[in-house]
């Protein structure tokens, strides 16, 4: 297994060479780095080799891993579900939530953001698999919860996140669509009111699929194998 800093290096160079492919500016796709299972040395290292986004799927973990490394300046992502009694420390340590699905818990992000910190990024998890055991937002749903998620003060919504299944390219390609779509015909997501919303974040693309989602527009892709390798089985 090569080191972190290697892996992190041919990651980069996989993502410019899928923007060159796409014709899109190298700088238009943002790295996360997935984090979930691995101790906080090995966050430690990928920030040495000039990481600065980390995802994390589970709160808890999560949780010991910022106290750990609250001396390095780095960006906490939550990209897994978020329960109602952990949003309070979500909402004081992270600074995006990809996984937003209802408007309970972004109003519950929205008034436990303490006041001395910037609004909290957000994007809305959309079920672009059409499964029924999949969680995520139909694209249905979303029109109703973009326009009551806008007024809520100390959000900062950002955009679109999937997790199609494996091979389901053409999930990126819908999804990218739909964002488009209620950019022309939501009011506020515009982008021409200075300061808050930001609609500009596709977040799609992990290890496996990240060439065909920079294809399709991703503008954050979520990278954790290929990054740390071969995750432990959890029991
Ligand atoms: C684990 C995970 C990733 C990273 O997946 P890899 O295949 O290890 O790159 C990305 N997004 C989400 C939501 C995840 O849970």
């Amino acid at each position: 297994m090569p080191a972190i800093a290697t892996q992190l290096a041919s990651i980069r160079q996989r993502m410019a060479q899928a923007c060159q492919a796409a014709g899109r500016n190298a700088g238009s796709v943002r790295l996360l780095a997935v984090s979930k299972t691995r101790p906080a040395g090995d966050i430690r290292l990928a920030h040495d080799a000039g990481q600065i986004e980390f995802g994390e799927n589970y709160v808890q973990e999560a949780e010991q891993k910022i106290a750990a490394l609250a001396d390095l300046p780095l960006s906490w992502h939550l990209i897994g579900p978020l329960q109602s009694n952990k949003t309070r420390f979500v909402a004081g340590h992270f600074h995006w939530v990809h996984s937003i699905d209802r408007f309970k818990i972004a109003e519950r992000l929205s008034i436990q953001r303490p006041a001395h910190l910037p609004p909290l990024n957000i994007c809305l998890q959309v079920n672009s698999d059409d499964e029924a055991s999949k969680s995520g937002l139909t694209s249905a749903e979303l029109p109703d919860l973009i326009k009551a998620i806008l007024p809520l003060p100390n959000l900062c919504l950002r955009g679109l996140m999937c997790i199609p299944a494996p091979g389901n390219h053409q999930a990126f390609h819908t999804l990218a669509a739909t964002f488009r779509q209620l950019q022309a015909t939501i009011p506020g997501l515009d982008n021409k009111t200075p300061g808050k919303p930001h609609w500009d974040t596709l977040s799609m693309g992990m290890s496996e699929d990240l060439e065909a989602a920079i294809a399709a527009g991703s503008t954050l892709v979520r990278v954790g194998t290929a990054i740390f390798g071969v995750r432990p089985v959890m029991a």
